[in-house]
C-alpha cells in the first residue's frame, strides 16, 4: 500500500472515530444537562418555611381528594387524561355518558372513533383525547388483565398518560406515593411560594419531592391544587385569607385574622365546593 494511500485510509478512520464520539455524546446527556433534572437544594430556611406551609395547609385540608369523579382507577385514569387544558367541571359533565355506554375498559377500547370524539368533544383536543382514552383501555383490557397497573413504569407506557396522570391515579387510586401532582395551580402557587423557579411541571415536581416527606407527597399534590383553585387564584388570590400568607413573598395584601380561622375559611370554601363540581 502506497504512503498516500495508508495516509487517507488514517484520516477516515479519524473521521469515523470522531463522528461516533459525537453520536455518543449527544445520545448521553452532559453532566449539565443532567443536572437540569435534579432537584434545586432546599436551603434549611426553605425546608423549615415548606414544614410550616404543610402544617397549614393540612389543617386546612386534611383529608384533600380530587375533583374528578371516579368510581375505581380506570375511571379516574380516562377522566384525567381527558382533563388536560380543560377543567374538572367540563369532564364531571361528559364522563357520565361515557362510563354508561362504556363501562368497562374493554367496551371503551373497541368504540368507534367518531361516537367517542362526540362524546368528549367538550373536553377540548377531542381527537387526540378519543384516541389516547380506547388506546389506554384497550392495553389495559388486554394487557393488564383490565385493571390499571400500579407502577409508575408500567403506567407511565399508557398511550395518552404523562407524569402528572399517573401521579394522580397511583395516590389517589391506590394511594402509592409516585410523586407530587404538578397542574397549573400547583405550579403557580410553588412558584409564588418560592418553592422552585421552575416552569416545567417535571422540574417542579422534583423541587417539591425534595422539600416534603415521601408520605406527604400524595396529598400536598391535592392540596395545592385545591389551593390554586380556590384561595391563590390566578388573577387575583385571595391573599387577606389565604392561611399561609405570612410564608408567602408574593401575598398581595396582609392576613385578614389568625392562620388557624383563615385555615377554617379556605376548609369551609373547599369542602363547599365539592360535589357541585
Ligand atoms: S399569600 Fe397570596 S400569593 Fe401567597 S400563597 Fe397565599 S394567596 Fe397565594
Amino acid at each position: 500500500m502506497s504512503a498516500a494511500i495508508k495516509a487517507t485510509k488514517k484520516r477516515a478512520i479519524k473521521a469515523a472515530a470522531k463522528v461516533v464520539s459525537k453520536v455518543k455524546a449527544a445520545a448521553k446527556p452532559s453532566k449539565a444537562k443532567a443536572a437540569k433534572t435534579k432537584a434545586t437544594k432546599p436551603t434549611p430556611a426553605t425546608r423549615e418555611r415548606a414544614a410550616e406551609i404543610e402544617t397549614r395547609l393540612r389543617a386546612a385540608m386534611p383529608e384533600p381528594r380530587c375533583e374528578l369523579n371516579h368510581e375505581n382507577a380506570w375511571q379516574l385514569l380516562i377522566a384525567t387524561i381527558l382533563s388536560a387544558q380543560s377543567t374538572d367541571r367540563m369532564v364531571n359533565k361528559v364522563t357520565p355518558t361515557l362510563f354508561a355506554r362504556f363501562p368497562t375498559p374493554a367496551a371503551l377500547g373497541n368504540a368507534d372513533q367518531s361516537e367517542l370524539e362526540t362524546i368528549v368533544k367538550s373536553t377540548g383536543f377531542f381527537r387526540n383525547k378519543a384516541k389516547s382514552i380506547r388506546a389506554a383501555s384497550q392495553q389495559i383490557a388486554e394487557e393488564f388483565g383490565g385493571e390499571v397497573p400500579r407502577t409508575l413504569d408500567e403506567i407511565i407506557k399508557l398511550p395518552g398518560v404523562a407524569r402528572k396522570t399517573a401521579n394522580v391515579v397511583l395516590g389517589t387510586a391506590y394511594r402509592v406515593p409516585s410523586g407530587v401532582t404538578v397542574d397549573t395551580h400547583a405550579g403557580r402557587v410553588a412558584r409564588r411560594l418560592q418553592l422552585t423557579k421552575h416552569e416545567d411541571p417535571v422540574k417542579v415536581e422534583l423541587d417539591l419531592c425534595a422539600l416534603f416527606p415521601q408520605d406527604s407527597w400524595i396529598d400536598m399534590g391535592h392540596r395545592f391544587v385545591l389551593h390554586g383553585r380556590y384561595v391563590c387564584l390566578a388573577r387575583s388570590p385571595r391573599c387577606s385569607h389565604c392561611p399561609i400568607n405570612e410564608l408567602c413573598k408574593a401575598r398581595e395584601a396582609p392576613p385578614a385574622a389568625t392562620w388557624q380561622a383563615r385555615a377554617r375559611l379556605e376548609a369551609d370554601r373547599v369542602e363547599a365546593s365539592f360535589g357541585t363540581l
